[in-house]
């Protein structure tokens, strides 16, 4: 089966990794995310990865934790590399070849992020995984997807998250919501409907960088995706 894309760049979310619990990781959606990337690498499509910190730290609330805006940043953007590293486990133990690269500095557990080194191991055919968001406060993982993309010159930005797409309304409270197929950038804005915050959705948009959300807790979905399958809601410009 021919992919429909060559490069992709995947962003998935820390709050998905919690699975059923409240905090932290489940293995057993580590190695459901694991096998689905495995799945499409075997068809010669070059994987990169954006992933969230949600599960473990989120930066944003100052007022409750006493923690200021930009240190509770940093600590979220540690926690993205805590995600990474535990999904690169996840596909090291069923024999992907990846790499992690960090926006911060860690040389002990991860590369730095060199945009020409991290091509060159997607032209290898390694997963890329790149951890520690933009390495800037005040941005989040879904912009540091969209930058990423831009840089390695993705084809598409893959948004996995536990909804199949995008809706007029939010599906769990309003049963008359309707499901995009596709969209443009310009009547998501009309619709205001939220696909990611404002400054990734300029970035793709500015960039006619595609987008497609899709449900990535449903094994084999990311694989139904890449291989051209009308799931999930394609934003493009
Ligand atoms: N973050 C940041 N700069 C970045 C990416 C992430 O400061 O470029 C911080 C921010 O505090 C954010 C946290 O890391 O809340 C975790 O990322 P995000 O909320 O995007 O994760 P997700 O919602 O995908 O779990």
């Amino acid at each position: 089966m021919l992919p429909r894309f060559k490069r992709i760049l995947l962003k998935l979310s820390g709050e998905s990794l919690m699975g059923d619990n409240n905090f932290g990781l489940d293995s057993r959606v580590i190695s459901q995310y694991a096998q689905d990337i495995k799945l499409i690498t075997e068809l010669g499509v070059q994987v990169a990865i954006v992933i969230g910190g949600g599960n473990i730290y989120r930066g944003m609330n100052e007022a409750e934790t006493g923690i200021e805006r930009a240190q509770g940043d940093y600590m979220g953007m540690l926690a993205t590399v805590i995600n990474g590293m535990a999904l690169q486990s996840g596909l090291e133990r069923i024999g992907v070849y990846t790499r992690l690269q960090s926006a911060i500095k860690m040389e002990q557990i991860a590369e730095p992020y060199i945009r020409r080194r991290a091509i060159r191991h997607l032209e290898k055919g390694r997963v890329v995984i790149f951890g520690a968001g933009t390495g800037n406060p005040y941005f989040t993982t879904d912009t540091a997807g969209s930058l990423r993309a831009i840089e390695i010159k993705a084809d598409v930005i893959l948004k996995g998250t536990r909804v199949d797409g995008i809706y007029s309304a939010d599906p769990e409270k309003d049963n008359l919501a309707k499901k995009f197929e596709s969209i443009t950038f310009a009547e998501c804005i009309s619709k205001n409907l939220k696909v990611m915050d404002m400054t990734a959705f300029t970035l793709c948009m500015e960039n006619q960088l595609p987008i497609i959300v899709f449900d990535m807790n449903t094994p084999g979905t990311l694989h139904r995706v890449v291989t051209g399958e009308k799931v999930g809601t394609l934003v493009s410009g």
